[in-house]
């Protein structure tokens, strides 16, 4: 049996774990769920995550190490900001449209008694200026991934530009990256247990009562999420990455499960890079370059929920937006999810800053707050798909495609 079938199989147990959790006696799932599955869910998650620094840091060595032409890896960037940034305005435009045509918010909500606690949203420009860090290792530790990306890129251009002379560095650093793929296999046979515990907490942690109260709104968001997977990385991938839609589909399902039980892009990197690289043919430089870098800042699924959630408030506070605000949204709702990071609930964290720009309340956030779980399981799922779908297309325009297992790019032999 596929991984992918045992991890569905994991998910579908958990969902019925956590329903039968929902409706059972109070009490019981407070203790199953402390003793039994929250551990077990966060085994799981450690484990993946504890390989997702060294991942990212020894692939993008080689990465870049591979490229012997600097000007490649300039364009390999413009290509892949480029590709974010349209996908993501694109992911809220179609948001703002439907919300607009389904009004989930027009209905009656209960605005008394709402309360979020406003946590800060990190400024997204500072971020991208504190690119370059004057610490590495400090970059490491925080797991600042921005700065651990460009850090990384620095090494394997010294190293391509260093050529032979710095071969030893390079094979180590291949070895390491065996090592650490090799483990990526190993701790996966532990995801359909993951997979279940987390599906389980968060089912049975959800309040049915908040779902059916939000129905519409979670409608919306779904439906949307659905609505860009099919119709914009469909078209991209068949029109611009020349590939059928239900192989990439097939190849990416492991990782696009995971992203679903643990809603993390950053957690779920190792596994998403894994993929692309043997099942959708992406070579090994793209896939290190575009994946990371997507996992931190590119996240049309987020954006999409910003969008759907601002209509919402806003219908539910009675508001117009203009043509303007409208804009403002389409806007700030790029840079929120540019600066959304890839942890789970990052992403409504980062809502206050889109509503603020168009003057609502952000205490608003409390009425979407009851269904977040749910929907960022999903998102998350299309964050981190967006990103192999870049993977794809750069990896075929550059002429880069690598296929399977047997792949093993000598990076010693594209040094210049
Ligand atoms: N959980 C999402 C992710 O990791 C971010 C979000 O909260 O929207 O991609």
């Amino acid at each position: 049996m596929s991984l992918t079938k045992k991890i569905l199989i994991g998910m579908g147990l958990g969902i019925i774990t956590g329903l039968l959790f929902n409706l059972a006696i109070p009490g019981f799932f407070d203790s199953a769920s402390k003793y039994l599955l929250i551990p077990l869910g966060k085994i799981f998650i450690n484990l993946i995550k504890m390989l997702v620094v060294p991942i990212v840091i020894v692939s993008l060595i080689l990465g870049s190490a591979g490229i012997s032409d600097p000007r490649k890896l300039g364009r390999i960037g413009g290509k892949t900001i480029a590709f974010f940034l349209v996908t993501t305005a694109i992911a809220i435009i179609l948001a703002l449209a439907v919300g607009m045509l389904f009004q989930p918010g027009a209905g009656d909500f209960q605005l008394e008694g709402a309360e979020y606690e406003e946590k800060e949203a990190p400024p997204v420009i500072e971020t991208l200026l504190n690119i370059i860090p004057t610490n590495p290792f400090n970059a490491m530790v925080q797991e600042s991934m921005l700065q651990i990306i460009a850090f990384s890129i620095f090494i394997g251009f010294g190293l391509a530009r260093l050529g032979d002379k710095v071969q030893g560095i390079v094979r180590i650093v291949e070895q390491a990256n065996e090592v650490l793929m090799y483990l990526v296999n190993v701790i996966m046979k532990f995801a359909p247990y993951g997979a279940f515990a987390l599906i389980a907490t968060a089912i049975g942690g959800q309040g049915l009562d908040a779902v059916i109260a939000m129905g519409k709104y979670m409608f919306v968001v779904l439906f949307v999420l659905l609505l860009h997977l099919i119709i914009v990385y469909g078209s991209a991938l068949s029109f611009l990455g020349k590939m059928n839609p239900i192989k990439f589909l097939k190849g990416f399902s492991p990782a696009m499960v995971v992203a679903f039980s643990t809603s993390s892009s950053s957690a779920t990197l190792p596994i998403s890079m894994k993929s692309a690289q043997n099942n959708l043919g992406v070579s090994k430089t793209v896939s290190s370059f575009v994946q990371p870098l997507g996992a931190t800042i590119n996240m049309d699924g987020t954006a999409i929920m910003q969008g759907v959630a601002t209509i919402f408030i806003a219908q539910v506070y009675g508001q117009n937006l203009s043509m303007s605000q409208l804009l403002t949204v389409i806007l700030t709702a790029t840079l929120a999810s540019i600066g959304t990071a890839g942890v789970p609930g990052a992403g409504i964290i980062m809502l206050s800053m889109v509503l603020t720009s168009v003057n609502l309340p952000v205490e608003a956030i409390a009425l979407v707050l009851g269904v977040d779980r749910l929907i960022d399981m999903c998102r998350t799922s299309i964050n981190i798909t967006g990103d192999a779908v870049c993977a794809v297309i750069i990896s075929r325009s550059e002429d880069t495609v690598e296929t399977g297992d047997s792949e093993i790019v000598n990076v010693g032999k594209h040094l210049s």
